[in-house]
């Protein structure tokens, strides 16, 4: 039994760990266009690796997983969240818990989780620097082309890990149908000089929707130097990655600063009136909203900063709790957060059997990871669906041909 895994990254390794021990016997090759393996497992979490998340906030997978629910929910089965638990525990890596939901190794380093598997998968043939060019069909096998040769080294059984838009070398394959990849997880360009001045001031509960469509997101808000950041608006682009992509990155932002509605702002603005009729605007601020932040709402607002609280008409106070509650900037463009980024699109959910991950078109080629149209928000979710397909598709092997 020959098996070629082609990716080196986090599915892949883990896909090979997992066929080592249900298939000793099994000549396992792993091509990687890099020159290290899990080159990008390493740096994931700031280097510390959130390796995945106790799911305890996730209402329906969907919330988590935008694209590629389906595939998920099947992967689960082989391997869910609390049994990547037990894994990375029994090959190691103790795991800590932190507030937000987030599992990390205890050590606090994605290097210990590189060096697990690298430990793991000794005994396979790691090919690195190896590009794999294209994949064709040779019978009942598979003939692998790379960059470094011109003669194809030919297998049973090929498991695609390539990541995030890596699949031109299925172009061979023309029966499958991909998605195209589109970036997700990214921070908004802002061109609003006033509100990138207020740089470093956090929300902790801001509400962001894309004016006319259904996409939201809730979380903390970060203003950054070239716009909006944080939670929300990398929930909101994952949830949005393709429409956006098709308007070139350009669409009108509403803002909620403190996820509150019109009416809920128009009794806390008189609750304040009647506390402070006296005091200026300006010094008391709405709970929730920094001194600075505060000034540039009430700017916003048209609001004279020298007013005081007694002189806030109605129409004063509308405009006020309007602004708060969806204050509107045009999105100019994307930024990548810190390299934090997946991408959206790759092969089609439809064009696997959704227990096993083998193609329908080509039986013995199977797909694991990021190569698949599966993507999830921040938080440890994106790791978790490389470790459950690349497990389910080792699974499938060990079963189908033992
Ligand atoms: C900076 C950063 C931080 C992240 N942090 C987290 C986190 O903390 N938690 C989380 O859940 N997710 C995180 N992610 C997302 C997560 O890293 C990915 O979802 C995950 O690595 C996907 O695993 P994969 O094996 O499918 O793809 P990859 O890890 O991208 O591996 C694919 C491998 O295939 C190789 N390859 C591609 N094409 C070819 C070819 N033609 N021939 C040979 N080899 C090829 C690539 O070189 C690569 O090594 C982060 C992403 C980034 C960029």
């Amino acid at each position: 039994m020959n098996i070629a895994i082609i990716g080196a990254g986090a599915a892949g390794c883990f896909c090979a760990a997992e066929l080592r021990k249900r298939m000793p016997q099994a000549q396992i090759c792993i091509f990687e266009a890099q020159a290290r393996p899990m080159a990008k497992l390493a740096i994931t979490g700031g280097g510390r690796c959130n390796i995945t998340n106790s799911f305890a906030d996730i209402r329906s997978l969907s919330e988590a997983y935008p694209r590629g629910e389906r595939l998920v929910k099947a992967a689960f089965r082989n391997l869910s969240p609390s049994d990547t638990l037990t894994w990375w525990e029994q090959a190691g890596v103790s795991l800590v818990l932190q507030e937000d939901q987030c599992y990390f190794p205890k050590s606090q380093s994605a290097l210990q989780v590189v060096h697990t598997l690298e430990f793991l998968i000794r005994g396979c043939t790691l090919l690195l620097r190896t590009k794999v060019s294209s994949i064709r069909k040779d019978g009942d096998r598979f003939a692998i082309f790379s960059a470094n040769s011109n003669v194809p080294q030919v297998f049973d059984v090929v498991v695609l890990c390539s990541g995030g838009g890596a699949v031109s070398m299925l172009s061979t394959l023309p029966q499958i149908e991909i998605q195209s990849p589109v970036p997700s997880l990214f921070s908004f360009r802002i061109n609003e000089p006033k509100l990138c001045a207020l740089m470093g001031t956090t929300l902790s509960n801001a509400k962001l929707k894309l004016a006319g469509s259904k996409y939201e997101a809730s979380g903390t808000l970060l203003v950054t130097d070239w716009g909006l950041s944080g939670p929300s608006v990398l929930k909101l682009s994952s949830y949005a990655a393709r429409e956006l992509a098709e308007k070139g990155y350009k669409a009108r932002l509403l803002v909620n600063y403190l996820s509150l509605g019109q009416e809920e702002l128009l009794s806390l603005i008189a609750s304040q009136k009647a506390r402070f009729p006296q005091k200026l605007l300006l010094n008391m601020p709405l709970k929730g909203l920094s001194s600075r932040l505060w000034a540039y709402l009430l700017e916003r607002a048209g609001i004279r900063s020298d007013m005081r609280w007694a002189e806030l008409g109605s129409k004063g106070a509308g405009r006020l709790a309007s602004v708060i509650s969806a204050d509107e900037y045009q999105i100019e463009g994307r930024c990548r957060f810190k390299e934090e980024f997946v991408t959206a699109g790759g092969v089609a959910a439809s064009q696997v059997h959704r227990s096993t991950l083998e193609s329908k078109s080509y039986p013995g080629l199977y797909f694991a990871g990021e190569v698949l149209d599966i993507d999830a928000i921040c938080g440890g979710f994106n790791l978790q669906a490389a470790w459950s397909t690349a497990f389910s598709v080792a699974k499938s092997i060990a079963e189908k041909f033992l």
